[in-house]
């Protein structure tokens, strides 16, 4: 009788850790979720900024400038349709605030009309067409038309 009541005791014991473990895990869980929900919440409102240019000198000229933390993609001129699929999965481009910013001539307007195709929700940075390029255009230029879309630059370009 003693042995048989012993071992339900144990089974009872058994049942109620792991009722107790699971319960445990699954606060842990709802606890995870909220702080991915808080972190998504977060992130929506101040989504992160990724700027298309075409080569490695537009890409430099507009870093020394910007002084937030934004991302800058240099496409290397037009884009092949598996390398711009490849850039979207890269960069998860459908989810983030997207600049074009390109040269003002043919090669430039081509890539801008690809990216906008595929990029519907991205932002247009323009340089004057005196210039033509990026990496021509004074700093001052660039700083005024990168703060027109709210980029935060380094005030020492706006004099
Ligand atoms: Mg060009």
């Amino acid at each position: 009788m003693l042995p048989l009541l012993a071992r339900a005791a144990v089974s009872f014991h058994i049942l109620w850790q792991a009722l107790l473990l699971s319960c445990l895990h699954s606060e842990r869980g709802q606890g995870s979720n909220q702080i991915s929900i808080r972190i998504g919440d977060a992130s929506m409102g101040d989504e992160e900024k990724v700027i298309i240019v075409e080569g490695r000198s537009d890409k430099e000229q507009i870093r020394k400038i910007i002084d937030e933390d934004v991302t800058i993609i240099c496409t290397n001129g037009t884009l092949g349709i598996e390398r711009l699929e490849q850039l979207l999965y890269e960069y998860d481009l459908d989810h983030k605030q997207v600049y074009i910013m390109v040269d003002e001539d043919s090669a430039g307007h081509k890539l801008r009309k690809q990216l906008a195709r595929e990029l519907p929700h991205a932002q247009h940075i323009y340089v004057d067409r005196t210039y033509r390029e990026v990496a021509a255009t004074p700093a001052p230029e660039l700083a005024t038309a990168l703060l027109s879309r709210s980029i935060m630059v380094n005030p020492f370009f706006l004099a």
